[in-house]
């Protein structure tokens, strides 16, 4: 196979596998009771603690599906019909997440910043100062933006007024520096095919004793198959060295998660943190280099795992389409207000560790953005 030939992923997820991702993927099945998945499947649940900087009595769960089902394993079991949320939303995904708990006739109440601004800790601490909510959800990343929140400061105000926090970790774990236990966030939830680096198909969720407790309170119990209560004996016995059955793990799949996080873990969950914000800069830079700019309004507030930026002068949304032709898939722009003038780039995970791939991709930008206004005739 020529590696070249394939079309390279720099959308936001999924992304490009490791050799050793590959390699793990290409194994023959396995059962969910054989030796070695038991040891495979006790070291993703380590190795996810440590991605996370979860404690020991914090309890990482890993199951089938996707970011999306994450979000609603942690939502429903965290509350219930007619307690109450505040959603902040710097974009989609928070929508999103208002949405899933509006089904769980949870009463929500959302912060909502335009795209492409943050939410700070003071209108966070503005916000409960009028009510104090059971639970706040907010979205470390937000993919279709580019707009990362400030998660320590708001998670010491969140902390402080005593509310669980639930934080979609989709597009940050394993890119952005994320300290569950010290910080004191209740539920990081996360999927397998962004930062993590490893194919999609498992979703990750990891509780803190505060949350695990939510859930045992709960009047009305979760869906069964994103049941905290049910999956907790599976996975506790899985870390204790057994084979134990719920609802079929996707064996295959946490073999290849195990291959990324081994990696991940082996260049030290700093190392990676600062990689990436290198990364980020470097990519960056190209795209300046073109007139291409961030659509975060605020330096502090742009993610590293993702550039959001903005379609440069005279070049519509097709650029998408040109730079594909040249091998390489960017995505554009996902947020309503954002569609037709911006695009992104992934730049998580292990294409990272590889600087001809980055340059790669913003030779393919920089070629397709200068056929288009030569094209556009100026
Ligand atoms: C991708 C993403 C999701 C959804 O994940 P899916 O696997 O597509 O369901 C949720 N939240 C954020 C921040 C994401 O980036």
């Amino acid at each position: 196979m020529n590696a070249d030939l394939e079309p390279l992923l720099m959308i936001p997820g999924p992304v490009a596998l490791s050799p050793a991702v590959r390699a793990a993927m290409a194994e023959p099945p396995r059962s969910h009771t054989d030796p070695a998945f038991v040891e495979v499947f006790a070291r993703v649940l380590a190795n996810v603690r440590a991605v996370c900087g979860a404690d020991t009595d914090h309890q990482p769960f890993v199951v089938a599906g996707s970011g999306t089902l994450a979000m609603e394993m942690a939502a429903t079991n965290v509350v219930g019909p007619g307690q109450r949320a505040l959603v902040l939303q710097t974009g989609v995904f928070g929508d999103r997440m208002a949405q899933i708990l509006g089904r769980r006739s949870v009463a929500v109440r959302r912060l909502a910043a335009p795209a492409g601004h943050t939410i700070s800790a003071e209108a966070v601490a503005e916000a409960l100062g009028s009510e104090v909510p059971d639970a706040v959800f907010l979205t470390h990343v937000d993919t279709s933006t580019g707009v990362r929140v400030d998660l320590e400061r708001i998670a010491r105000v969140v902390r402080g007024a005593g509310p669980l926090l639930v934080v979609d970790g989709v597009c940050s774990v394993g890119g952005e520096r994320l300290l569950q236990a010290a910080w004191g966030v209740d539920v990081v939830l996360t999927a397998s095919q962004k930062a993590l680096s490893a194919p999609p198909g498992l979703a990750l969720v990891v509780a803190s004793p505060r949350a695990l407790a939510a859930r045992r309170a709960l009047a009305v119990p979760p869906p069964l198959t994103v049941d905290f209560e049910a999956w907790l004996p599976v996975h506790r016995a899985y870390q204790e060295g057994r084979a134990s059955y719920f609802a079929t793990p996707a064996t295959g799949l946490v073999r290849a998660l195990d291959a990324a996080l081994a990696e991940l873990v082996a260049e030290g969950v700093d190392a990676v943190v600062e990689r990436h914000a290198r990364v980020a800069s470097t990519v960056r830079a190209g795209l300046d280099a073109l007139g291409i700019r961030p659509v975060p309004q605020d330096g502090d507030t742009v993610a590293n795992t993702l550039s959001a930026v903005w379609l440069p002068e005279g070049v519509g949304a097709d650029l998408v389409g040109r730079v594909a032709e040249r091998g390489v898939l960017v995505a554009g722009g996902l947020h309503p207000d954002l569609r037709a003038n911006s695009f992104r780039i992934g730049h998580m995970g292990w294409v990272g560790t590889q600087p001809a791939l980055l340059e790669r991709t913003l030779r393919a930008v920089a070629a397709a953005a200068n056929c288009a206004s030569t094209a556009d005739g100026a």
